[in-house]
């Protein structure tokens, strides 16, 4: 930074730390943190995102869920969300997964609930083994018996482990949110990830998901809850700069299995492109946002595929679903049919036949 100073009020003197990428905003410390908050709720409003409360005009608090991870991008929601927004209702919540190399899942729960013990804010958890017999690691455990004993799936096919938690994770949490009335979910996903998804959408060809890509879901859907992205023009750089600087406990390390996700070597080859050329993600998302997601959305209108993007009642568990039955339901079914499969072959015990959803 070298004897650069703080360029956020002619009166600051203090030396500068951090430089926000694709500006020449050099900042110190606390104006740094100001500075991200700032940015993060001037996006909120800017959008709609959620309506914060004022005596005079909003005739309800939102009652904001945070998806929590125990990871670096949901512990800063959290905090900054919390400082945004003190008289708003925040609560979070920890989906257990059962991942359980190195104690992942067990550390990431205990730092999650301790922000939440510090900040004052209810943490909540939803148990997959507990509600529906499995984890993610025994699915992996699963994979290997079949490929071992060389099984044949008859119809279906296993899926990558990212694949199920985040279907798991998504159907969980909205699950969680409508069953008690909050106004929306809130996640970390931050701009370097989403420019990710937008790269690898467009790599696959897949203008559904292209189409369904924003910083916010479908409103007025009934049991399914509004998500909401507020650091979706945050870089993650910034995000680790910000977890450093105001003290944000998060987890170090990755999981296990984030090294099988596709989109991993992606971010990579992105976040070397945004070091040399500075700006690229901030100004393709704008982009996306402003001129490509309205023709990919004029193109779907015209398509067959519209069908697929009308919402009916999954007719298992009757929440949400672009198909008859949701993708959830379909997943758990296929998987809770192969579980059973395994242990009457190997007589084996993997599965909880106790679970509440079986
Ligand atoms: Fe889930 Fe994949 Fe993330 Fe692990 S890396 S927590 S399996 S999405
Ligand atoms: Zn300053
Ligand atoms: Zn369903």
């Amino acid at each position: 930074m070298g004897r650069r100073y703080c360029k956020f009020f002619s009166e600051c003197k203090k030396k500068a730390v951090y430089k926000i990428p694709y500006t020449n905003l050099y900042l110190c410390k606390e104006h740094f943190i100001e500075n991200l908050e700032k940015r993060v709720r001037r996006f909120i409003e800017k959008k709609h995102l959620i309506h914060p409360w004022h005596p005079k005009y909003s005739r309800y608090r939102e009652k904001i869920l945070i998806a929590l991870s125990g990871g670096k991008d949901s512990q800063v929601l959290l905090h900054v969300m919390k400082h945004l927004y003190p008289d708003e209702i925040i609560e979070g919540i920890y989906i257990e997964l059962g991942i359980s190399h190195g104690d992942y899942s067990l550390d990431s729960e205990k730092i999650a609930r301790a922000t939440c013990k510090k900040l004052d804010i209810p943490f909540h958890v939803a148990d997959l083994k507990e509600e529906y017999g499995f984890s993610i690691d025994d699915i992996y455990e699963l994979k290997n018996i079949f490929h071992e004993n060389n099984w044949s799936l008859g119809s279906g096919h296993f899926r990558g482990q990212c694949s199920y938690c985040g279907t798991f994770k998504r159907y969980l949490i909205n699950k969680y949110a409508a069953e008690h009335d909050f106004t929306c979910v809130a996640t970390g996903h931050n701009l370097t990830d989403e420019t990710t998804s937008l790269i690898n959408n467009f790599f696959n060809q897949n203008m559904l998901f292209l189409s369904r890509m924003d910083y916010k879901s479908d409103a007025d859907i009934e049991k399914l809850v509004p998500r909401i992205k507020p650091l979706y023009y945050i870089t993650e750089e910034e995000i680790t700069v910000y977890a450093y600087f105001a003290n944000v406990n998060h987890l170090p390390t990755e999981c296990v299995y984030a090294k099988q996700a596709n989109n991993l070597k992606l971010k990579d080859v992105l976040s070397e492109i945004e070091s040399y050329r500075k700006g690229t993600m901030i100004s393709l998302m704008k982009r996306y946002q402003k001129v490509l997601k309205p023709i990919v959305e004029d193109y779907m209108e015209n398509q067959s595929y519209q069908s697929e993007n009308k919402h009916n009642k999954c007719n298992q568990c009757g929440f949400p679903t672009f198909a008859n039955r949701c993708n959830f339901c379909k997943t758990v079914n296929f998987l809770q049919d192969r579980f059973r499969q395994a242990e009457n072959r190997l007589d084996i015990n993997i599965f909880n036949e106790n679970a509440k959803n079986l």
